[in-house]
């Protein structure tokens, strides 16, 4: 459906949204979308741009295109997501090429989270679909129910909505399609405006799969697009920020859709005293400026137990103070790459304005790079504390806001003191008091001296709680919020009525009467 031209002579762009469209609805009357390499400024391409009015009629293309795509069943299904990993493959620089041109992040944070990423849901979806939806057999405590036969059947809901966002364009999007599509699903998927290359590119490559025509069609609108899908979908998957995800389940109450949203979140790090200090150090530094701090899973604040404060924050500033920063070239060059997101820059700014206006110090970085392309220097402060938003709001740029705390108690109520809750981690050599702590967090997710690395065990669940989201990605609940779940009851051996049937008779009553009390009347068991 969308179609891209890719721009041979590459011109700067004067203006300082990246050519995102300005009005609060971000709708425009432009009829393209002008796509903005962040670390140089230019404008790489421009993509035709699908209008609001345009989803109904990509939906009911994927309704038609859904039962052949259904009937091929598992294996059928998995044989097409199998010649999509091969070609990601083969295509890997020219995709790793992409998402750097229209992120401006590094070609390792392009190749570690999302070529190979996706390559590997690819294959973990196409193995774990059918033992993941496979028949559920049910035996019931009722004793009305004995001889029974009662199953679990998991069905594609039809049409899944995909909304995803800039900072990891594929995984983020394009990901998230695959459980749907494994489960028997067509899907339509509404990139970011800002980023919408890697997905276009991704549908070719699911084109040169075998996938039939309709099955996947890429949206490549505004959030006006984004929010008519809302409204002809059978089911929205949505990552992105708070804010439009409330606005999301709120049209979606509409038709009472269901949707699963990961929102934002303001990761905490804790790490005690007795922590190996320098694994902690490279941690807090990797996972905090992995991807220029734009993971909702990324590193967002840390509390280190007094004892331990100045040898993390040495060992911090060392490691922060020391990473290269600037346009993406060859593998190894750069570590930090630029702000994607134009918007984002003043964010950024605004809290760390806002914590030194509070008395924090700023030990590393600290401010916007002059130049050409949209950089923020990685950034380290202390003395910082919960009046400041750079400890309490999502700041999603390559900052480490570091915070002395008396002990593990103060840490963990000043990581619960949230409004977010999606990943967290804990730093200790006492793995046992490590792992106490860390089901006292409240979040989806939590490591002990570890960070993030959680979402690669695509086995379990990952999703937040508070406002974090609702519903998770992976593991079993992760496909299985893709199918309606149909309860299906089988009476093989049977009498002419059932004890409780028309009419109704004493004796009978008086019979069920006395089975109840046989049952519950006997006190707690
Ligand atoms: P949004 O949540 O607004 O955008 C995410 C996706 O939703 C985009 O495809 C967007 O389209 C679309 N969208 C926008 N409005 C609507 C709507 N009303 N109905 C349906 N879809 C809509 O995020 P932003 O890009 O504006 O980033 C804002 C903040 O979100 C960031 O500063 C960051 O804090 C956070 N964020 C969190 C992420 C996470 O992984 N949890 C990822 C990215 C950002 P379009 O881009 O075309 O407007």
């Amino acid at each position: 459906m969308a179609t891209v031209e890719q721009k041979p002579q590459a011109k700067a762009n004067g203006r300082s949204n990246g050519g995102r469209a300005t009005s609060t609805d971000h709708t425009s009357s432009r009829s393209t979308i002008p796509v903005e390499n962040p670390a140089t400024g230019e404008i790489i391409a421009e993509v035709q741009k699908v209008e609001a009015g345009q989803i109904e009629g990509m939906v009911a293309a994927a309704r038609a295109a859904q039962p052949a795509w259904e009937a091929l069943g598992y294996e059928g299904r998995a044989r097409v997501m199998h010649a999509a990993r091969s070609w990601l493959m083969e295509n890997r620089d020219r995709m790793r090429r992409t998402i750097v041109e229209e992120t401006g992040k590094t070609p390792e944070d392009a190749q570690l989270a999302e070529v190979f990423m996706v390559a590997d849901s690819l294959s973990f979806w196409a193995k774990k679909a059918p033992k993941y939806l496979a028949d559920e057999r049910v035996r019931s405590h009722s004793p009305f129910l004995l001889g029974k036969k009662l199953f679990v059947r998991y069905r594609p809901m039809g049409v899944v909505g995909v909304i995803g966002p800039w900072n990891y364009p594929l995984l983020n999007c394009f990901g998230d399609s695959i459980a749907a599509l494994m489960a028997g699903n067509a899907v339509v998927l509404k990139p970011s405006e800002v980023t919408p290359l890697s997905n276009m590119l991704m549908a070719e490559g699911m084109r040169a799969a075998g996938l039939s025509e309709g099955v996947l069609q890429v949206a490549t609108g505004e959030g006006d697009a984004g929010a008519a899908l809302v409204d002809h979908a059978d089911m929205i998957m949505f990552t992105g920020s708070t804010r439009t995800g409330k606005r999301i389940m709120a049209r979606a109450s509409e038709t009472l859709t269901p949707v699963s949203l990961e929102l934002g979140g303001k990761d905490p790090m804790i790490v005690l005293g007795d922590a190996d200090l320098e694994r902690a150090a490279n941690a807090a530094v990797y996972w905090a400026m992995s991807n220029g701090g734009q993971m909702c899973t990324s590193v967002e604040r840390v509390y280190v137990e007094d004892s331990a404060h100045d040898e993390f924050v040495a060992k911090v500033v060392d490691k922060a103070g020391a990473l290269r920063q600037g346009v993406p070239g060859e593998p190894g060059t750069i570590d930090v790459g630029a702000v994607t997101f134009p918007p984002q820059m003043e964010l950024i700014e605004d809290h760390v304005r806002d914590a030194v206006d509070r008395g924090a110090t700023v030990v590393v970085g600290g401010k916007r790079r002059e130049g050409a392309g949209r950089f923020f220097e990685p950034t380290v402060l202390t003395g910082v504390d919960h009046t400041m938003k750079i400890m309490v709001d999502e700041t999603f740029g390559p900052t480490l806001p570091i915070m002395r705390v008396r002990d593990a108690e103060e840490a963990l109520h000043l990581a619960n003191d949230t409004r977010y809750g999606l990943n967290s981690s804990v730093w200790t050599k006492d793995v046992a008091k490590g792992e106490r702590l860390a089901t006292r967090i409240e979040a989806g997710n939590t490591c002990v001296n570890d960070c993030v690395v959680n979402y690669s065990a695509t086995e379990m669940p990952m999703g937040g709680v508070k406002e974090s989201g609702i519903g998770v990605r992976h593991s079993a609940k992760g496909i299985q919020k893709y199918c309606n779940s149909h309860s299906v009851l089988v009476t093989r051996l049977s009498q002419k009525r059932e004890l409780y049937y028309f009419p109704y008779s004493k004796r009978g009553t008086k019979l069920f009467e006395r089975l109840m009390v046989l049952m519950h009347g006997r006190g707690r068991r």
